[in-house]
Parts: C-alpha cells; structure tokens; sequence
C-alpha cells in the first residue's frame, strides 16, 4: 500500500480529549484538504503522523508501515511539514535553511547540499533570495522558502498546517498557486486551511474535521453541497 492511512486515534492533552477516534486515508498522488472549527484537532491530526505528538491509541500507516516503528529522523525525511509560522532558522541564510536539513537528514554532501538547495530554490522562484536572511523576505516568499525545504528532503507527502493563515492578504496567492502547482504535479499532499476556494478548486478531497472525528470526506463538490 502507499498514501497515508490514519486509522481510529485517539489523544488527549490530560483531560482534553483532543482526538476522539479520528480516521483518514490519503491517496498516494492526491491533495486532501482538512476543514473544519478551529479546536477540532486539525493541527493535531497532522502533528500525529509526523511524531510531535504521540496518539493513545490508533494507528498511522506510511505506504503501510506505522510510523511507531519508524525511526523519527527516517519519518520526517519521508513526510515533509510547512506550519503556519514558517518555522525557519532566523539567524541563518535562506540557503542555509536548505543545506542544513539536506545535510543532516539527507547526509548529503557539502556541494551535492547546495546543489539541491538551490534546485529547489529555482523551483519556488526564489534563487536570488539564497544569502538574504529570513526576515529580509516577506511572508509569502518565507513560507515558499519553507515549502523549497520540505521538497529538498524528497519526502512522499508533505503536511501543511494553514500555511497562509500568517500572511497578508495580498501574499496569500503566491503561496496558494504554488501549493496548487504541486498538487498538478502529484505530489501527495494534506492541507489544512480556512481557504475554500482553494479546497474546492485544488483538493481531490475535502476532510471535513469536527470534535476530533473526521466527520465527512469526499471529493469537494460532494462535501460542500452537503445540507
Ligand atoms: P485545530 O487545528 O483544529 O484548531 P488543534 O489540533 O490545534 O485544533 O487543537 C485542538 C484542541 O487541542 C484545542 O482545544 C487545543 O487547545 C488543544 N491542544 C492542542 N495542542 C495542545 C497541547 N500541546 N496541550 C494541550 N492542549 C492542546
Ligand atoms: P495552531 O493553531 O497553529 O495549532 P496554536 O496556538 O493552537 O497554533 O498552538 C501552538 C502550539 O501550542 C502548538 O505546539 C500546540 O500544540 C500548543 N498548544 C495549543 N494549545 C495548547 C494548550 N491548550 N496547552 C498547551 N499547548 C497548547
């Protein structure tokens, strides 16, 4: 099997119940997009498969394997991750924010780092940014920095936490027709967003999350005509 099979979890925060038997399978080559209240668990759904936090229960499946036997560093070379902050080094170039993971994860070599870094650069248009900080770029173009990051390490999905809930109005485009780009390209991909223009146009399936369930999925028509 390939995708990503999230299967019945569950867990909570103390005595906040956070994941209440969640349920969910992506399809390798598809983009789902994850809907719903804020506090439904969306953030944690995602956050789960990659290992920041531990389920009680359930199981998450990687092209069959439980991420639980997965090594943390395999695991989060094989699923990429773009939060809402962009979570980049500051203090570092933008080039560095791609050689240093190509590097330790990948254990690439000094010149075969730079090389993809920069690839990866072009791809998101920004190869003229490489020895700018971080806090030089606007938002959109450090969120496409971050996305440049999670596709340098090759991962078979990548998880996206409402990655342009932090942006101006007016950068929220670039980052969006980008994420769109990659998902007509195949790359497999969970999104959660408040944007549903972009669910409904770019999603191959709408995950509608509420109280920690996965309460409807379906192709977007089918989810967003629902009563
Ligand atoms: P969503 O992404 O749908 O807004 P989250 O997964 O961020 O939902 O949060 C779901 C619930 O879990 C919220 O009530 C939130 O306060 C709580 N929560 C999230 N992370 C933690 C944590 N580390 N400790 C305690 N509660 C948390
Ligand atoms: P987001 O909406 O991007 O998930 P949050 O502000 O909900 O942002 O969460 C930011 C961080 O704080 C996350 O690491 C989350 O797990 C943690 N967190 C969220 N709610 C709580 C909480 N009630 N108690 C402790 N940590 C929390």
């Amino acid at each position: 099997p390939s995708g990503l099979e999230i299967d019945d979890v569950h867990l909570s925060y103390g005595r906040t119940r956070v994941l209440r038997g969640a349920t969910l399978s992506v399809e390798s080559g598809r983009t789902t997009c994850v809907i719903g209240p804020s506090g439904s668990g969306k953030s944690t759904l995602l956050r789960a498969v990659n290992r920041l936090t531990e389920p009680d229960s359930g199981d998450i499946r990687l092209a069959g394997e439980s991420v639980l036997d997965l090594d943390p560093d395999r695991l989060r070379r094989r699923v990429g991750m773009v939060f809402q902050q962009f979570n980049l080094f500051g203090h570092r170039t933008v080039l560095d924010n791609l050689v240093l993971p190509l590097r330790s994860v990948r254990k690439l070599s000094a010149a075969a780092a730079q090389a993809v870094a920069l690839d990866r650069l072009a791809e998101v248009g920004l190869v003229h940014k490489a020895d700018h900080r971080p806090s030089a770029l606007s938002g959109g173009q450090q969120q496409r920095v971050a996305i440049a990051r999670a596709l340098a390490m090759d991962p078979e999905i990548i998880l996206f936490d409402e990655p342009t809930s932090a942006l101006d109005p007016e950068l929220v485009k670039g980052v969006l027709e980008l994420i769109a780009e990659l998902a007509g390209r195949g790359m497999t991909m969970v999104v959660v967003t408040h944007e549903m223009g972009f669910a409904r146009e770019v999603a191959d399936t709408v995950a509608f999350m509420d109280q920690g369930r996965v309460v409807e999925t379906g192709a977007p028509r089918q989810v967003f005509s629902s009563p």
